[in-house]
This record gives C-alpha cells, structure tokens and sequence, in this order.
C-alpha cells in the first residue's frame, strides 16, 4: 500500500533495532516507543489515538514482562501488531442488510470526496457479490450537473436511477423512489445525496429528513483520506448529526500518509467498511484491518 509506505517503513526500521539487540532494557523499550510515536504522528494518525495507542502498548509490554521472557523483541512487535489491529477495527465490518428487501443505503459525504463514484462502485460491487438488483435514487438537487454524473456512473454499469430533476424537495424524491423500488422489487435502494464544501446546518437537517423518512439501514459516510485529519473531523461531525454506521474511505491510492484509515475507527467507534482505490468502478475494496495492520507491519 502505497499510503502506509512511509510508516511501514519506520515502525520496520524501530522493530529491527530492537531486534539485533542480545538484551532489551527498560531503556530500549522507551525509545522504541518514542520511535513509534513518531511514525505514527508523522503518518498523520490522530494525537489522541496515538497518545492512547503508546500508552496501551507499553502497558501490555509491562504487564507481560516481555523485558524478561524469551525473544522480547518479538514480543513487543506482537503486542503493536495487536494493537495497530485493535485500533482499526479487527475484521471487515460487512454492510447491514435488512430482513425485508430492499435494504436501503443512504450515502453522505462532502462534496468533492467520491460519493456518486462510490455509489456506482458498491453497486457493482453488490452486483457481483450478490446479483443484486439495485435502484439509485438522485436526491442531489443542488448541482444540475450531480444528476448527469450518477446517470453516467449508473449507465456503465446497467443500474437504474430514479430522479425527478432539481425542482423537486429531496424528501419527496426520496418518497417517491422508495415506492418505486417497492414496485419493481428492487432489492438495494442507494440513496445519493447533496454534498457541500463544509458541514453546515441546512445539509444535516435535509440530512435527518431524509434519514427519518428513508429509514436506512446504512449510512455510508465518503470520506477522502488525502484530506488526512480533516477526514477524522468529518467523520466525527456527521457521526454527531446522523449517527452514520460505516465510512468508506476513498482515494487511498493517491498521495496520502493513511492517518485517516488509522484514526477513523478509534475517534467514531464507526467502522470503514470499504476503501476507494481508483476512480473506475472496480476499484472498491472491502476494508479488512487485521490485514492492514499487518502489511504495515511489513
Ligand atoms: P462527490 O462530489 O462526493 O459525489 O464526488 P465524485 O464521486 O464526483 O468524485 C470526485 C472525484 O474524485 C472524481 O474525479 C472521482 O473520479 C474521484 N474519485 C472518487 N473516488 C476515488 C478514488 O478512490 N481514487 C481516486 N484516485 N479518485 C477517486
């Protein structure tokens, strides 16, 4: 992974010090942790998480009396294996699914950070995974041009979407294309939503409307994670307002340092259920964090 390059790269470097050594000392231990702590701020992952992070990994070295038992340097690398793992979440988090078609996915996000691409990406995505029959629903009113764009995406891959154009309340777009799914049986509903520049009150509140009537089962929260802490912070605002139940976190493969995938989970307590890698609608993955963790590991 091309975002976790540089970390990977350091926690290595502090982990094959520690290594070499015949004998680790209450004083390696420090350093290493200092080392990690450095690599983790550098990598942009959250101060909280990391202050928090350190703290437990060095307990859990304390505790064990890793200093004292056999191969400590191995140890220690367990111990910050487990707990890069812990703090993205263990598993893959799948999407909730209602007992009732259609289930209905309700996505949010920022203007800007992929929620119409990722709206194609999942549905191809369900497409395959499940032969899913799935209907978008346009409830971006804002951008005339936001309309076009999700028949584009949705035409590439064969998915209908229901629209009523830019004069229409989204809530009653919402309505109406609800019934529809209900008449045709669709079994997913992907709701797209209006996105701003930053979070403000008039979009939350459009937000909770849609939200209480729609009733969704998941509330995907598009994130950029070249925005690095400002990926954290919005994750944290949406959450506050609509309480979203996962992020899917786009544009890892651009040049971005990973904090946010390491953050996320540990600041919401929200998983990231899928990761963006690509603007083509293949390039969705499923977000599994004991894999990452270990591939940071290196
Ligand atoms: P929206 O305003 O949130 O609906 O964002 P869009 O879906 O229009 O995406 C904004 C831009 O980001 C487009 O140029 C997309 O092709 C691009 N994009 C979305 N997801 C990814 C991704 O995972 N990787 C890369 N490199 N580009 C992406």
């Amino acid at each position: 992974h091309m975002a976790f390059e540089g970390l990977t790269e350091r926690l290595q470097k502090a982990m094959e010090k520690l290594r070499r050594k015949p004998k680790v000392t209450e004083a390696d231990l420090r350093e290493t942790m200092r080392e990690i702590r450095l690599a983790l701020l550098e990598a942009d992952v959250n101060f909280k998480v990391v202050k928090d992070f350190v703290k437990t990994v060095r307990e859990k070295a304390a505790g064990a009396e890793v200093l004292k038992g056999l191969n400590p340097a191995q140890q220690i690398v367990k111990i910050v294996n487990d707990e890069l793992t812990e703090m993205m979440g263990e598993t893959a988090t799948p999407l909730n699914k209602s007992a009732h078609i259609p289930t209905v996915i309700m996505m949010v996000g920022l203007q800007g950070a992929g929620k119409t691409t990722t709206a194609g990406k999942l549905a191809k995505h369900l497409k395959k995974e499940e032969n899913a029959r799935p209907l978008f629903i346009a409830a971006d009113v804002y951008r005339p041009a936001a309309i076009t764009q999700l028949q584009q995406v949705a035409a590439s891959i064969d998915v209908p979407v229901f629209e009523m154009g830019t004069d229409v309340d989204p809530v009653e777009i919402v309505r109406q294309g609800m019934e529809v799914a209900k008449e045709k049986h669709n079994d997913y509903v992907i709701i797209d939503t209006a996105g701003r520049l930053q979070i403000d009150e008039q979009l939350m509140e459009e937000l909770a409307k849609i939200k209480e009537l729609a009733k969704p089962d998941e509330i995907l929260l598009v994130v950029d994670a070249m925005t690095g802490q400002n990926a954290v912070n919005t994750a944290q605002g949406f959450d506050d307002q609509l309480d979203i139940t996962g992020v899917v976190l786009t544009k890892l493969d651009g040049d971005t340092r990973g904090g946010a995938a390491m953050s996320i989970r540990a600041v919401t307590g929200k998983p990231i259920k899928f990761v963006g890698e690509g603007e083509k609608m293949d390039n969705l993955d499923v977000f599994h964090p004991d894999r990452m963790a270990s591939r940071i590991l290196g």
